[in-house]
């Protein structure tokens, strides 16, 4: 009996495992076409249900997890299976249609700020003027029909969470792609995702901007990724080889320097290239939990006298002479550790050095300056 029941578990277990395995590329068989056809029905373009796990599979993969949150390496494992089978759940669906779908369909428009009327899983006049009130407001085709796009647009409406590095027009690399895509997703139109920020992407990132009631300035950053509820890390290159930020005069070891400064959290701005790896530690902390608090980055000469004289009078922390700060190169950042006995500091002390951050100021837990 207890051997019976053993091997009877023994086998569903691994015709589960049989039914759902881990495919990358390279991959065939019937499980690639599976896949493939999962891919297609959640929005994401896999090229032909043809079995070969090839680069079109590959991408599709890869855009998926990234829509989903998931880790993007690709690899169709456990939970990207698992998310592509839970996207099944997700039929297109029309006027006139009736069931659980159709309930959690209306539960999405209401989160998404659009009154579908009661959610009693019956699509009828007010959910279809709901769902078209939500493909005009995301840029899709406006027939009332929930298809893959729309809902794929409804799954990420109201996401937030994101992070990533600072892009501004002029900005190249994967995270440009990133952006792209993830604008694209959304309704829109940031044209081909070539990992090049250009006129196409600046307007999408405005008009994205303009519709989640921040400031449309066309910048990403902190709060935009927020909104944009995806994670991205990677090289950026910016205009001019690592220029292309607000030029102002720094000053290093008391010599006037121009320098470009970039936004970090909290309103603050880094030397452009200190900028972009702060940034890239920000969001590999917030990954984990932790919340890089931004208390001084760049500071102007006017600033660094003010801390100066408080300084001197006792009224303020130590602070070098001006001209002689390191916050003045726009290389130093303030981050609010608490101290050395917190889970922030802890972080920092086991991860900045890989971001080129070290500490110089023995009595200064929350000072760390860009030296990678
Ligand atoms: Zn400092």
């Amino acid at each position: 009996m207890v051997a019976i029941a053993r091997s009877s578990a023994a086998a569903s277990s691994s015709a589960s495992r049989s039914a759902s395995p881990t495919l990358r590329m390279g991959a065939r068989g019937a499980a690639v076409t599976t896949l493939q056809n999962q891919l297609r029905a959640a929005g994401f373009n896999p090229g032909a249900s043809d079995g070969v796990f090839g680069p079109k599979t590959l991408a599709a993969v890869q855009a998926f997890q990234r829509a989903r949150g998931l880790q993007v390496d690709g690899i169709a494992g456990p939970k990207t299976r698992g998310a592509l089978s839970s996207a099944g759940a997700t039929p297109t669906l029309r006027n006139g249609a009736r069931g659980a779908a159709v309930t959690t369909l209306q539960n999405k428009l209401k989160a998404a700020g659009f009154n579908p009327g009661a959610a009693d899983g019956v699509f009828g006049p007010k959910t279809q003027s709901a769902v078209q009130s939500f493909q005009r407001a995301r840029g899709l085709q406006v027939d009332g029909v929930v298809g893959p796009k729309t809902w794929q647009a409804l799954n990420s409406a109201g996401v937030s969470g994101g992070s990533g590095p600072t892009l501004r027009n002029g900005a190249r690399g994967e995270p440009v792609r990133a952006l792209q895509q993830r604008l694209n997703q959304l309704g829109f139109s940031s044209g081909t995702a070539d990992g090049v920020f250009g006129p196409k992407t600046l307007s999408a990132v405005k008009a994205f901007q303009q519709s989640r009631g921040l400031t449309a300035d066309g910048i990403v950053g902190p709060k935009t990724w927020d909104k944009l509820g995806i994670n991205v890390q990677g090289p950026v290159t910016n205009p001019g080889g690592g220029g292309g930020g607000r030029v102002v005069t720094g000053y290093v070891n008391g010599q006037p320097r121009r320098i470009s400064l970039s936004p970090v959290p909290n309103g603050k701005e880094m030397r452009t290239d200190a900028a972009a790896a702060f940034n890239r530690m920000h969001a590999a902390a917030r990954a984990q939990g932790i919340t890089l608090k931004v208390n001084s980055g760049f500071r102007s000469m006017a600033e660094q006298e003010a801390l100066y004289r408080a300084y001197k009078n006792g009224t303020g922390n130590l602070a070098a002479p001006p001209g002689y700060s390191n916050h003045q190169g726009g290389i130093a950042v303030d981050i609010n550790t608490g101290g050395t006995g917190t889970s922030t500091y802890r972080w920092l002390a086991n991860n900045a050095r890989n971001f080129g951050f070290v500490r110089t100021v023995p009595s200064e837990p929350w000072h760390w300056e860009y030296r990678p």
